[in-house]
């Protein structure tokens, strides 16, 4: 039985005493909430986010990680560092990344792979453009984006992944991918792991949707079968707001 696993990625808004003032107000609304939760907040927030999560039901995430675990890497934080600052997890590869800040399928594949080794929990997110679903290469895309980011990686590591499928038009845009759309693809990155791995892989493997979920269709979307959860931008960023989306079901 996979649990359900929801997380906010507040991509680069909140100051210190902010996620202070969201975790103070967060944490009692999600209080016994049936799903895991997890926070990913920018690095400068880390530390003080994770003095607050200690002990609750909510885990605590970063939102990129270096290849390496030290040395010459200006600007990169590493897995020990994250560790360091109390995260659990990592977002590896999302979109915004992909396409602003250089990020290949190749770098995705070692920051995956140095998330593991160190024991943080990987956010691997994996999506196509609008035009390429226009063409219908959604499935071609996101076979390459999997191949790409599970090589050389172990299948008792692999389940440990959880995989997000964003199709990038939906992020940040307020258009969802249909229920019925998301968990075809989410079904279809379950049988590639399956394919690499095992029955008992693709099974067991979490996979998310994210791009546009709200309080509105979050029910809709991680009530499909394949769907475990939700990877949520800007829906995450109030908490009145997130809750509705992490007790989708009620609980
Ligand atoms: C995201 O950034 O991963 C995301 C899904 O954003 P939004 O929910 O705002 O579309």
């Amino acid at each position: 039985m996979r649990k359900p696993f929801i997380a906010g990625n507040w991509k680069m808004n909140k100051s210190v005493a902010e996620t202070r003032d969201y975790i103070t107000a967060f944490l009692p609304l999600v209080k016994g909430a049936e799903a895991e939760i997890a926070l990913c907040v920018p690095y400068t927030n880390l530390y003080a986010a994770a003095e607050m999560l200690k002990g609750t039901n909510v885990i605590l995430g970063a939102q990129n990680i270096a290849w390496a675990n030290k040395g010459a890497f200006t600007g990169e934080i590493s897995a020990p560092m994250l560790l360091d600052a109390g995260a659990s997890c990592v977002i590896i590869g999302h979109s915004e990344r992909r396409e602003m800040f250089g990020d290949t399928d190749r770098t995705v594949n070692m920051r995956l792979d140095a998330a593991l080794k160190n024991g943080l929990t990987p956010i691997l997110c994996v999506g196509e453009t609008e035009r390429e679903r226009a063409q219908y290469k959604t499935k071609a895309v996101i076979k390459k984006q999997i191949i790409a980011a599970f090589e050389n990686i172990s299948a008792a590591d692999a389940v440990k992944v959880i995989v997000a499928y964003e199709p990038i038009w939906a992020i940040g845009t307020g258009r969802t991918a249909t229920p019925d759309d998301a968990e075809l693809t989410c079904a279809y990155i379950r049988k590639r792991i399956g394919a690499k791995y095992s029955e008992t892989a693709g099974a067991a493997i979490r996979i998310l949707y994210g791009g546009s979920m709200n309080p509105q269709n979050a029910q809709d979307l991680m009530l499909r079968s394949n769907i475990d959860g939700g990877l949520i931008g800007g829906a995450s960023l109030i908490p009145e707001d997130f809750v509705k989306v992490v007790k989708y079901n009620g609980v």
